[in-house]
């Protein structure tokens, strides 16, 4: 039988006794605590017991380097760092009173992709709008009490922990086989038949690649967090039973849209339209805002200067550009700080990517740019794959114009990521020696 830890919502005794252990220790509502350790029913205990007392859990990387979990402790300035035993909180026998809903959010840190970590605050919510943000989220995905949810991205990023929570209090149970390896992955869902699960596309290209997967038993495979190629998404959608594949774009701070397998299929490489009480515009310059309700509302962690810069009135951007056509569909270009000018030309790391990725020799590309005097950026390619790199710049040259081209193309084994697998686009010109170029 494939391993996995089970965790279901007879694990609210364990809330009550982590809530008590919280408050014996002196937290209160509004006060954080750190937890940094792999995925558990402890963990999941924790969270919950804090969320559901309004004390804001701030659940860490536990494979952080030592110094960079430091920077992030004092950042966070918590009452009570559990590191990486959360189970030493459920010792005791005390119970306590529990909201039926959370009563603050989990606080996270960004996942760095394009600089430095942000950390995203949502405070502690009055009841009526917790109650309606728990609503809102267990209505948009239909979370029920018969849902077995498996958890492949790590707790420490939002919406697995967001997805993991709300299966809980559903009523659901919470699979998880561990650190995402798609060997076991694989096997789990074989074996265990989830109904739920999200991820990123990088998981999914590798468990399709594994190959064997018996998918019959999802009702929603949700994923987000980087672009899904149109091919791999289409290999999904033809692997997982007809209608479970959903897509969301959203960041640690909110989630914006939701896809419906319909509208990818009538618009592949959408990324849908505004979530229900959502509205999503592009100000002149491309970028995306979005009219959130009251209850969804963030503010960056202690840098006023980051909050004031991201929210206009009830409209927030998260930096990324793109576009909203006339059916209301959202077409996200890239981030703002991916974008590279070349030649005085806007050259989005997406398109370039998508036209090497094309390439029935390449795995996967990541495009940046680099200073040049004469096209004040120019464009550079890695890429996984068996593709010989003089033949790739052929194929980029009958597809790409002069501004967009990469001037080189480096072949890599793997491309550094962020611990959900995505690309850091940031770290390439290191990883390839071309620092200072
Ligand atoms: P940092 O802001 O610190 O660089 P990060 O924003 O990469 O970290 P996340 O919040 O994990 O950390 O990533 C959110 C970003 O991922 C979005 O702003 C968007 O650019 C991208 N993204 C999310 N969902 C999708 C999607 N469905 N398709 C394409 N890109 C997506």
């Amino acid at each position: 039988m494939t391993a996995a830890v089970v965790c279901s919502a007879d694990s609210e005794r364990d809330q009550r006794r982590a809530a008590a252990a919280l408050a014996a220790g002196g937290l209160r509502a509004g006060d954080r605590v750190v937890v940094s350790a792999v995925g558990s029913p402890g963990l999941l205990a924790v969270v919950l017991g804090a969320l559901r007392t309004g004390i804001v859990p701030v659940v860490l990387d536990p494979g952080l380097p030592p110094a960079e979990r430091a920077a992030l402790v004092a950042d966070a300035d918590p009452a009570l760092d559990v590191a990486a035993d959360p189970g030493r909180l459920l010792a005791g026998t005390e119970q306590h009173d529990l909201a039926d809903v959370p009563l603050a959010r989990p606080m996270h840190y960004t996942s760095g992709t394009t600089g430095r970590r942000k950390g995203v605050w949502s405070g502690v919510l009055p009841e009526d709008r917790a109650r309606a943000l728990a609503a809102e989220e267990i209505e948009l995905w239909g979370f029920e009490p018969r849902d077995r949810h498996l958890v492949l991205s790590p707790l420490h990023h939002s919406a697995p922990l967001r997805f993991a929570v709300h299966t809980l209090l559903a009523g659901g149970e919470v699979l998880l086989p561990g650190p995402f390896d798609a060997a076991r992955a694989g096997a789990a869902i074989s074996a265990l038949r989830p109904t739920t699960t999200f991820c990123v596309p990088t998981h999914l290209q590798r468990l399709l690649a594994r190959g064997g997967i018996d998918w019959s038993s999802f009702r929603r495979l949700v994923h987000a967090g980087a672009p899904c190629p149109v091919p791999l998404k289409r290999a999904v959608l033809e692997a997982a039973p007809e209608g479970s594949v959903w897509e969301f774009y959203g960041s640690t701070e909110a989630q914006f849209t939701v896809c419906s397998p319909g509208d990818w299929l009538a618009a592949p490489g959408t990324v849908g339209r505004a979530r229900p009480g959502r509205r999503l515009e592009t100000d002149e310059r491309g970028q995306l805002w979005c009219a959130v309700p009251p209850w969804a509302r963030f503010e960056y962690w202690r840098a006023p200067e980051k909050t004031a810069a991201a929210w206009r009135g009830d409209r927030v951007t998260v930096g990324d550009l793109g576009r909203v056509d006339d059916d209301g569909l959202v077409w996200l270009d890239g981030r703002r700080e991916d974008l590279i000018i070349s030649g005085g030309v806007n050259v989005y790391p997406a398109e370039v990517e998508a036209a090497l990725d094309a390439h029935p020799d390449v795995v996967e590309s990541a495009v940046f740019g680099l200073p040049d005097e004469e096209w004040g950026q120019r464009v550079v390619a890695a890429y996984v794959g068996a593709a010989d790199p003089a033949d790739l710049g052929a194929w980029a040259r009958a597809r790409l114009g002069a501004a967009k081209r990469p001037k080189a193309l480096h072949r890599l084994d793997d491309l550094p990521r962020t611990s959900t697998g995505k690309v850091r686009r940031l770290d390439l010109p290191g990883v390839l020696g071309l620092d200072g170029s």
